[in-house]
């Protein structure tokens, strides 16, 4: 079964250990340069990017991140994650680098003040019924290149049309945590890109 890393710099790392695991997958966090050259993929969990990229400094693993990225590493990116991926993003922090190799932009905090945070069922594509999703002071994406695959966006409130979820080749984000609560199917659509690979 692939071996898949959780960054573990910061952030929502247990959950998706755990559910990465419950679908047989070997998961292990990653803080170290020989931890990162020793998986299949990565996921970059949810947390603050800000804090998250200043950590990978710190550690060493923003030019090894970046250099795996490059070669083609399967990397799933769920909010301060996707932010992380982001070839651009608005309302940045000032001075806020990413990791980068998604070619699209996010918009940090996207959703504002009124709706913080917020849950409810999302249609993404892929998958034969809608996840729960919950959102924390998320980004949404604000545009994407061709070759990005929109997986999802957001079907009613002020919200409405925002692109919460896209893939493009072994890269996959989302606005929201899939890790919260039982539903595994987004790391089950992560781990096919992975297998497939
Ligand atoms: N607002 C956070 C950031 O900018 C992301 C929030 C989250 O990951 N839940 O990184």
């Amino acid at each position: 079964s692939p071996r898949i890393g959780v960054l573990a710099l910061q952030g929502d790392v247990v959950d998706h250990v755990r559910a990465l695991r419950a679908l047989g997958a070997e998961a292990t966090g990653v803080r170290r340069v020989a931890e990162l050259a020793a998986v299949d993929a990565l996921v970059v969990p949810g947390g603050e990017s800000t804090t998250m990229i200043r950590l990978a400094r710190v550690f060493d693993l923003l030019g090894p991140l970046r250099e795996r990225i490059a070669e083609g590493l399967p990397v799933l990116g769920t909010c301060a994650g996707m932010i992380m991926l982001a070839d651009r993003v608005e309302d940045a922090a000032p001075g806020q680098e990413t990791l980068g190799g998604l070619h699209v932009t996010v918009r940090r905090n996207a959703f504002g003040r009124q709706v913080d945070s917020f849950e409810g069922p999302l249609d993404v594509a892929g998958l034969d019924s809608p996840v729960h999703a919950v959102f924390i002071r998320a980004p949404w994406v604000e545009a994407v290149d061709d070759d990005v695959e929109v997986l999802a966006r957001v079907a009613h409130g002020p919200a409405v049309g925002r692109i919460v979820a896209v893939r493009q080749g072994p890269l996959m984000a989302t606005s929201f945590h899939p890790e919260v609560g039982e539903d595994t199917r987004i790391h089950g659509l992560f781990l096919d890109l992975v297998r497939e690979r």
